[in-house]
């Protein structure tokens, strides 16, 4: 069975100036041990996307249509303590900036701790000051979860981990910090993890480190990753399965390889011809004219049209269906590409 599905999901937010589709109609599978990757530029609706999956989306925004299953359950009836108990337990977000999302005030022993107990009291945490928690977790360094952090440090290869168990997150370097985040998501160990461009801060050393620690965890537990960042290189290196995701829909989906060996979607070809070669270090670079459209009440039509080489009169009233192009595998929607999909 597959660990997440999502279908038809539009997230939508209402504004003084109109309706933003940030999310309109979006389709999505992740297998077990399957790493999945989203891909496109900034505003393409990646994160509302992820937020999404994890109940996180707060008023004005709200899920406005479909559906998202974990192992075939339905989480859009939850009640936010069902989806506190999911959170953590079952999926586990690994944001971009780790200092905005590790609490200063306490170690990082401390909060993989705190996560560990949360998860094992069936999500009812302690809301209490960080002199609170400290004395009632600093008590507990002899426990199993205070074991435990330790444990989770070494496994993402914090060195000397049972002293750095009770550094501040300070005391950590950025990569560090990222590492004890993804310890952190892994603590209970989840079975769907959602990677929010983690590395995107971290300079190209410590990312290639972070990555290469992603994927053998996801050897070691056998958890899905759903992996959202800009960088194509990044995608290639890591995903089995690719999205192109433009102005808030999936335009292009295939496996890595065949993504990056034969992109089909105009979209997804002019991202690529935007990005530096390691094979033709010296081809100019085309950068994609235009840029992303504003969501607000955006027309069932190609979003992409106003700035596609290819657009003809039909691509500004249609709004294209995905079609099969060239593999079963591989599907794009655009109407000057492949056969439409048999439903
Ligand atoms: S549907 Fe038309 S505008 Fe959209 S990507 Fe295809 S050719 Fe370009």
């Amino acid at each position: 069975m597959s660990v997440l599905e999502i279908e038809e999901l539009r997230t939508h937010f209402d504004t003084d100036r109109g309706v933003v589709k940030a999310v309109d109609g979006v389709d999505l599978t992740i297998e077990p041990g399957e790493i999945v990757g989203i891909a496109g530029e900034s505003g393409s609706g990646k994160s509302v996307l992820a937020k999404s999956i994890m109940g996180l989306i707060d008023p004005p925004g709200e899920i406005r249509q479909g559906d998202i299953r974990l192992h075939g359950e339905s989480l859009m009836a939850k009640s936010e303590k069902e989806l506190r108990e999911i959170r953590g337990k079952s999926v586990s977000i690994i944001f971009q900036n780790p200092m905005s999302t590790l609490n200063p005030t306490l170690t990082v022993g401390e909060q993989i701790a705190e996560t560990i107990r949360f998860n094992s009291d069936g999500g009812e945490s302690i809301s209490l000051s960080a002199e609170m928690k400290r004395k009632i977790l600093g008590s507990v360094k002899t426990s199993e979860s205070w074991r435990r952090a330790i444990e989770m440090l070494e496994s993402v290869r914090i060195p000397e981990p049972s002293s750095r168990v009770s550094n501040f997150p300070h005391q950590f370097s950025g990569g560090m910090r990222q590492r004890a985040l993804i310890a952190m998501a892994l603590s209970c160990e989840p079975d769907l993890i959602i990677a929010d461009e983690p590395t995107t801060a971290l300079d190209v050393t410590i990312e290639a480190q972070i990555l290469a620690e992603l994927q053998s965890l996801r050897e070691a537990f056998d958890t899905s990753i759903l992996l959202i960042t800009h960088d194509l290189a990044v995608i290639s290196e890591m995903c089995d399965t690719v999205n192109i995701m433009y102005a808030g829909e999936i335009v292009e989906k295939a496996p890595a390889d065949r993504l990056f060996q034969s992109p089909q979607h105009p979209y997804t070809q002019a991202l690529l011809s935007s990005m530096p070669s390691i094979d033709e270090p010296r081809a100019d670079l085309e950068p994609i004219s235009g840029s992303v459209p504003d969501l607000i009440d955006i027309q069932q039509a190609c979003h992409f049209a106003p700035r596609c080489s290819e657009a003809k009169p039909e691509c500004f009233e249609i709004d294209p269906e995905f079609r099969t192009v060239g593999d079963p595998t591989h599907t794009a929607a655009c109407l000057r590409r492949g056969e439409e999909e048999k439903q």
